[in-house]
């Protein structure tokens, strides 16, 4: 008998310090007080907060991000209400004033009568899980943002133009708003690849995307790279006239970067050929009718000798 109790004792002296020897803090609240009966004394460590300074579960609500507290203190107590275990994460608030992220995963534990007699948690430190999960999803976004990116002029590719592009016809189609195209192609870009070699073709490609960006201005504007030396761009709202303009910027923008083209027959300087289109799209139209028309104007504009915009 007397060899059971101190047993008993010595049992509860390995479980106190097992349980105030884990990283995770143990907890236990009187449901009926809504105090405190027990905390780990490393809560003190992880969050600067004296065992004896948690009191109350005013004490738990009021050192939390204010932004988690309305949620997790609704959702604990339905839940605790309910009878069933659960578990939270949280920023918990530090004695020095920074966020720490908490799990908390509590088990509740019954009358014989089925009331709430206690709860009994852990609190877990999972900060380090947390930024592992930030840098995880801010990595997404920027792998997001690449699939729509060209990789050697930076701008955007043409899966990013087929998307914008349909988005802007439905726009254009609902408010009878006009949509305008401008589809342009380097002129004799295989001559400049062979006499100059390709790297030097990739640069001046780079330099002509450059430009480019810098000929459309407003927010919904697009310029993208439709593939090889072909670029469009994309202008919402934007009637026939004021697309010509653009092009004509576009045309001079380009030329006024003076990039030598030896074996062109025009100036030796490169140059650009240009196809513009507007439309304000009727529910029968097509949008690849539209683009198609574009192109082909593009296709007249060589035919006329480079170098210049073809608009009708
Ligand atoms: P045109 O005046 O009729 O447009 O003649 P072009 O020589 O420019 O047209 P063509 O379609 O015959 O050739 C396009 C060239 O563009 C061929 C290809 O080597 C080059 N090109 C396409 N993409 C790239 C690229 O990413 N880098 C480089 N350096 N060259 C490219
Ligand atoms: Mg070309
Ligand atoms: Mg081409």
């Amino acid at each position: 008998m007397v060899d059971n109790e101190s047993t008993l004792e010595s049992d509860g002296a390995v479980y106190k310090t097992l349980l105030e020897s884990t990283k995770a803090i143990p907890w236990k609240i009187d449901w009926a007080t809504k105090q405190f009966a027990y905390i780990g004394p490393q809560i003190e460590a992880l969050l600067g907060w004296a065992p004896s300074s948690w009191v109350t579960v005013g004490d738990w609500a009021s050192r939390m991000h204010p932004e988690d507290r309305e949620w997790v203190v609704n959702y604990c107590v339905a839940q605790s209400l309910a009878g069933v275990d659960h578990e939270a994460d949280y920023r918990a608030l530090t004695r020095d004033d920074r966020y720490v992220w908490i799990r908390d995963v509590v088990h509740v534990v019954r009358n014989d009568d089925g009331t709430v007699a206690s709860l009994i948690g852990f609190m877990f430190d999972i900060s380090e899980r947390k930024r592992t999960e930030q840098q995880l999803i801010s990595l997404q976004k920027e792998l997001e943002e690449l699939s729509f990116r060209d990789g050697l002029t930076g701008v955007a590719n043409r899966r990013r133009f087929d998307a914008i592009m349909e988005l802007e016809w439905g726009n254009a189609q609902r408010n009878q708003q006009p949509l305008s195209l401008i589809m342009l192609d380097i002129d004799y870009f295989k001559q400049y690849n062979d006499h100059y070699g390709h790297l030097e073709g990739d640069l001046s490609l780079k330099r002509v995307a450059w430009v480019l960006s810098s000929a459309a201005t407003r927010a919904r504007d697009l310029l993208a790279r439709f593939g090889g030396e072909e670029f469009v761009l994309v202008l919402p709202e934007t009637d026939a006239t004021a697309a010509h303009a653009l092009a004509e910027r576009c045309s001079r923008l380009v030329s006024d970067e003076r990039i030598a083209h030896e074996p062109s027959p025009i100036g030796h300087m490169l140059t650009i050929s240009l196809g513009v289109g507007t439309a304000i799209p009727g529910p029968a139209d097509e949008l690849l009718t539209f683009i198609d028309t574009v192109d082909k104007r593009l296709y007249r504009a060589k035919q006329r000798g480079r170098d210049c915009i073809v608009a009708g």
